[in-house]
């Protein structure tokens, strides 16, 4: 970038939770060698969220992209792998399916895998989809390894997150962004000054007369938005009425279950509990709707279902799910929970901070903010979130359940056209609309709509042309050669340790076999 007074020389980010030192990490490796400064201002007597324990395969990017070594950072943070997310009694009661970070099996001819089972299904196949793939099974059995550099082999077509102590990974971020120059200052922002005329906000007002002021703000305060939402009144997307859970409460409690590489999603009745194993205790929650639940029910049902006794009292969290108007507002850029909030049921907060980073890098603004650059940062980001709104709902859409005033409510729901269209295209012949942005990819939708009982009319009619006996003898090679391969990968608690990421604070718990 070249010098001029145009370009941005100072950064204020206000709030130290993972949004917070997400942003200063990234920001201040990625501006380095730039004649900005970054200040972070948070105040430990208001405190973080705390919870978010769950991510998806992409935070490796952002890791890698700031040189972090992985098992120093799963060492720092408790960490452990994560192939995807088990969903208990979604469909229907007593269901259970993988939403895997991966592909099913391998394309014949150019045609996906799951159509010719779709085809292999209706000749008599018996074995679920889940038997050709990989990272399912290796789940299912409690395996983990990284994937094959072979993109075309069962163990290379899969990803894999991170289950991890949010705190401590907001704590590992601090270290590194202060160690390239952030400065925290530690501080309770009283009030905020915006420009009398063009609005723009010039400075936080800190308790003890200070202040702190900037080119470029970036609101990481949380729930309350300080500045995108109280300074700026910019306005809120209320999603209620299609994802209508408001409140969670989380506990975390001593490991005496598996150290399953996958996080658990059990739908109760009137919202659902997540079950999260870390290396030292597992992170448990069950987000809810109050219109159909007490939170003293909500708290028992939670307390009733944690596999070992509490460490610590229940918190209460409450919510409105939905966006901010605009992320992006004058010269303020909302991240983390100060720009919208989705339930966790697929662990799409983390990953929504990081696109708002990335998109923040690229579409970088000098001190003229130009429109474009604000436009095309507020256009991205409600792609993103609304992509994941509706991957959200189609889980609670698409239940079978006879049970539960809740559950009923989402059998008759009007969707978001986006989602109606997506459904249909599904039923009818079996095809998954691709988005050009979006979180989640073909294989995820295939993963909740057939673990959820949506079974298509139809399949891709070029199934057709491919002889019987070249389906079953390429779907058979292609189920053993994902069996073989899980055979020879090792117990999740043992990857960890030959990696040098356990942190021995308490003994790993394995599954048999
Ligand atoms: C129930 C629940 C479960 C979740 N589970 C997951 C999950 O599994 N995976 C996932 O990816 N995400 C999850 N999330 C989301 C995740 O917790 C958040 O996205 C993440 O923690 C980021 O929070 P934040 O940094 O935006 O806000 P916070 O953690 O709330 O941080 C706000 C910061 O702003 C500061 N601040 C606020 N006001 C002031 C002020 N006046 N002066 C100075 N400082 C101030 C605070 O001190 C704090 O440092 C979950 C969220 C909830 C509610």
């Amino acid at each position: 970038m070249p010098q001029s007074s145009s370009h941005i020389e100072k950064i204020c980010i206000l709030g130290g939770g993972t949004a917070g030192w997400m942003t200063a990490a990234a920001l201040s490796h990625k501006l380095k060698g730039l004649p900005i400064r970054i200040e972070l201002v948070e105040s430990d007597e208001i405190g973080t969220v705390g919870v978010g324990e769950a991510t998806l395969p992409l935070i490796r990017k952002f890791n890698e992209a700031l040189n972090i070594d992985e098992a120093a950072f799963m060492k720092a943070t408790e960490a452990t792998f994560k192939l995807g997310i088990e969903f208990c009694n979604w469909g229907r009661i007593g269901d259970r399916y993988i939403h895997p970070f991966g592909d099913y099996g391998r394309p014949l001819n150019g045609i996906p895998f799951y159509q010719m089972w779709l085809r292999l299904r209706e000749l008599g196949e018996k074995h679920r989809l889940d038997e050709w793939s990989y990272p399912v099974i290796a789940a299912e059995m409690g395996r983990f390894r990284y994937p094959a550099s072979d993109y075309a082999s069962v163990t290379g077509s899969f990803g894999y997150a991170y289950q991890f102590d949010a705190s401590r990974y907001a704590a590992f971020l601090r270290q590194y962004a202060e160690a390239n120059g952030v400065i925290r200052t530690e501080g309770k922002v009283a009030a905020t000054s915006c420009h009398s005329e063009t609005g723009f906000v010039e400075a936080l007002n800190l308790d003890g007369d200070r202040t702190v002021t900037a080119d470029l703000f970036v609101d990481c305060s949380g729930f309350r938005g300080l500045l995108i939402e109280q300074a700026l009144k910019t306005g809120y997307d209320d999603w209620s009425h299609w994802l209508p859970c408001n409140r969670a409460i989380a506990v975390p409690c001593e490991s005496h279950g598996e150290l399953t590489p996958f996080t658990r999603a059990t739908a109760r009745d009137a919202g659902w509990q997540w079950r999260i194993p870390l290396q030292h205790r597992v992170g448990n929650g069950h987000v809810y709707c109050s219109s159909f639940i007490s939170d003293d029910e909500a708290t028992a049902q939670l307390m009733a279902n944690l596999e070992g006794p509490a460490l610590a009292s229940p918190k209460q969290l409450y919510f409105t799910t939905g966006r901010r108007r605009k992320f992006w507002n004058r010269n303020v850029i909302a991240i983390g929970l100060a720009a919208g909030f989705l339930e966790p049921l697929e662990s799409t907060s983390i990953h929504l901070i990081q696109e708002g980073i990335t998109e923040l890098i690229q579409l970088f603004p000098d001190k003229a903010f130009q429109a474009s650059d604000s436009d095309e940062y507020n256009a991205r980001m409600g792609l993103a979130f609304e992509r994941v709104r509706d991957f959200l709902l189609l889980h609670y859409v698409a239940n079978q359940r006879e049970d539960g005033a809740m559950w009923l409510h989402f059998q008759n729901l009007t969707l978001p056209e986006s989602l109606e269209e997506k459904i249909s295209a599904w039923m009818t012949r079996g095809h998954i609309i691709r988005y050009e942005f979006g979180t989640f990819l073909p294989p995820s939708w295939l993963a909740v709509l057939l673990g959820q009982n949506m079974i298509p009319r139809g399949y891709d009619p070029r199934v057709l042309a491919v002889p019987e006996a070249d389906l079953v003898a390429h779907a058979q090679s292609t189920r053993e050669s994902v069996l073989a391969a899980v055979r020879d990968t090792p117990q999740h608690d043992l990857f960890i340790r030959q990696i040098g990421a356990g942190t021995d604070r308490a003994p790993l718990v394995a599954k048999a076999g």
